[in-house]
């Protein structure tokens, strides 16, 4: 008996001393169970308010980035030249009136709708995050990545200031929280917190394994890690959600 129980126990041991791995040996959490309330609080931007309403989290911010842009245009405090051969297309930043409503406990979903147009998420500082489509539903082109900022954005015809890729102020090569998804759940950047490419990623480009603002796991998203068109940018997600999309209005 003796020698069954033990090779049993020195596994689950090796196990647990593995649990802050972000690999797959992980154990995985039950969505559901993970409330973002503290982390969302903590970490928008200042022009992000977040209230609790029931179980959900609201959050308000009028969409501006709280970092530089050329988009805040020249004499701005704000304002950063594009990147080399970069310039602005032809619609100027304007504040919006956004409201985000998200669970506090983001679940995955039976059925996993489709990111559509849109803000399809919150980033940190304060802007939309978009899928990798521009008007018309159709793929981000070259062309259109030629007025991407530095921060890998640019507004829409309304104004609305988003991200579509990876940029300055969000996430290049790293780790870093991006922002919440209307599902809820978080998304980094390519990398997880101890550095390297999660190799384990599902159909939504997510996966559970704790991450450094919910060191005991969480679902999250990760940016795509493919260099799209050969163009430097990675896209910050595309696809379904793996949660409940709650409403974004303006
Ligand atoms: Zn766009
Ligand atoms: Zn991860």
């Amino acid at each position: 008996m003796q020698k069954i129980i033990f090779p049993m126990l020195l596994l689950g041991l090796l196990a647990c001393s593995k649990s802050d791995d972000t690999s797959s040996t992980t154990t995985p959490t039950t969505t559901g169970s993970v409330d973002i309330t503290s982390v969302v609080k903590a970490k928008f931007a200042s022009g992000v308010t977040v209230t609790v309403s029931g179980d959900n989290l609201v959050l308000k911010c009028d969409g501006r980035p709280n970092h530089k842009t050329p988009y805040w245009g020249a004499g701005n405090a704000l304002y950063e030249p594009f990147p080399s051969g970069h310039a602005a297309n032809p619609n100027t930043m304007v504040a919006q009136n956004y409201t985000m409503t998200i669970p506090a406990k983001p679940a995955a979903a039976t059925t996993h709708e489709e990111t559509s147009l849109g803000a399809i998420g919150l980033a940190i500082t304060g802007a939309p995050i978009f899928n990798n489509n521009e008007g018309g539903n159709v793929a981000l082109n070259a062309g259109t990545i030629t007025s991407f900022d530095g921060a890998g954005a640019h507004p829409a015809q309304a104004g609305d200031y988003h991200y579509h890729v990876t940029g300055t102020y969000t996430t290049t090569d790293d780790a870093n929280l991006v922002g919440f998804l209307r599902d809820g759940f978080p998304l980094y950047g390519r990398k997880d917190k101890d550095g390297t490419y999660p190799s384990n990623l599902d159909a939504y480009n997510g996966h559970t394994a704790a991450t450094n603002e919910f060191p005991n796991g969480i679902y999250h998203y990760h940016t795509r890690n493919e260099n799209y068109l050969n163009t430097g940018y990675y896209i910050l997600k595309s696809g379904s959600y793996y949660g409940t999309k709650g409403t974004f209005t303006q």
